[in-house]
């Protein structure tokens, strides 16, 4: 990240006409442009996707920038009254994030709301830990807003059985899928994609590199998985609701795909390979937990 870059940062017009000039996130190779961010994070984390290891942010495209750890996604998206975060990270991701919007040159206490993706520790456990640093207004789904106000899963989810309970946090409002988050001039979808836990969403929104605009989906991780002892093929409501949200999922524009582990949408490969853009990620993750979904039934059946 260039210091002229990183100093501005926080002054979204100034840094909105200087992200329409710098080198965009997309060149390859860049020895000091903001793509050189994202040359480095598959270079530092390597093929370690732990959860609580330090990786570098960068830029995705336009205002959305990746601050999440080497293993778990959190993305910061910027705005003209303030930012929003989706995703707090594990128990030890917390400080990781914190650091790396402050290493962007931006202000924790400019993240005015706070999201999420599933409400797991692994990716809601930092909320409350932000949510103190930042002064951030904390929306969840319905479903995910008493497990993130407890840090206790839903008893109807999947791995209810043995999970790791978290911080509690303090919800200030609900998100409903269909109905935008607006904040100043940012405007992200919520999409609910519930399956691999009650309250799961994930979110689209459009960020611009100047009149290059891309349609950016952070979609849940989806797994279906569970704890012992749960079947999904006794619950036909769940199933029914994993395979609508899936078919949501597959129809969005989509021309960058992100997950809250990253492994799931190869995002080390797209970043090594020089670009994140694929029109086709989106429908092809969906098929392919879709796929995993019906193997998880067929064994069940079995
Ligand atoms: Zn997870």
């Amino acid at each position: 990240m260039s210091a002229r870059f990183a100093a501005l940062a926080p002054l979204a017009p100034l840094a909105l006409a200087l992200a329409a000039c710098a080198p965009t996130a997309a060149t390859p190779g860049s020895p000091t442009g903001l793509a050189a961010g994202q040359a480095e994070w598959p270079r530092q984390c390597g093929d370690e996707d732990d959860w609580d290891k330090p990786g570098p942010p960068f830029r995705i495209h336009g205002n959305a920038y990746y601050v999440g750890t080497c293993g778990i996604a959190a993305i910061l998206v910027t705005g003209d009254q303030g930012h929003v975060l989706i995703d707090g990270g594990s128990h030890g991701g917390a400080p990781i994030i914190a650091r790396n919007v402050e290493t962007l040159g931006f202000r924790l206490s400019d993240i005015k709301l706070l999201l999420h993706s599933h409400e797991h520790f692994d990716h809601v456990a930092g909320l409350a830990e932000l949510q103190r640093r930042s002064g951030a207004r904390l929306l969840a789904s319905e479903r995910a807003a008493p497990v993130l106000a407890s840090g206790k899963a839903a008893t109807d989810d999947p791995q209810a059985d043995g999970i790791d309970t978290f911080p509690a946090a303090r919800v200030d409002g609900q998100v409903t899928p269909g109905e935008p988050v607006v904040l100043g001039n940012l405007s992200l979808m919520p999409v609910a994609t519930p399956g691999h836990t009650p309250g799961a969403l994930s979110w689209q929104w459009r960020s611009c590199d100047g009149p290059d605009c891309r349609s950016i989906v952070y979609s849940d991780s989806l797994s279906p998985i569970s704890g012992d002892g749960y079947r999904f093929s006794d619950h036909p409501d769940v199933v029914a609701g994993f395979r609508s949200g899936l078919a949501r999922l597959a129809a969005l524009d989509c021309d960058i795909l992100l997950t809250p582990h990253p492994a799931a949408s190869h995002m080390r490969g797209r970043l090594a390979g020089g670009s994140l853009v694929d029109r086709s990620a989106c429908a092809n993750y969906a098929a392919g937990i879709e796929a995993r979904l019906d193997k998880r039934l067929a064994e069940e059946a079995q």
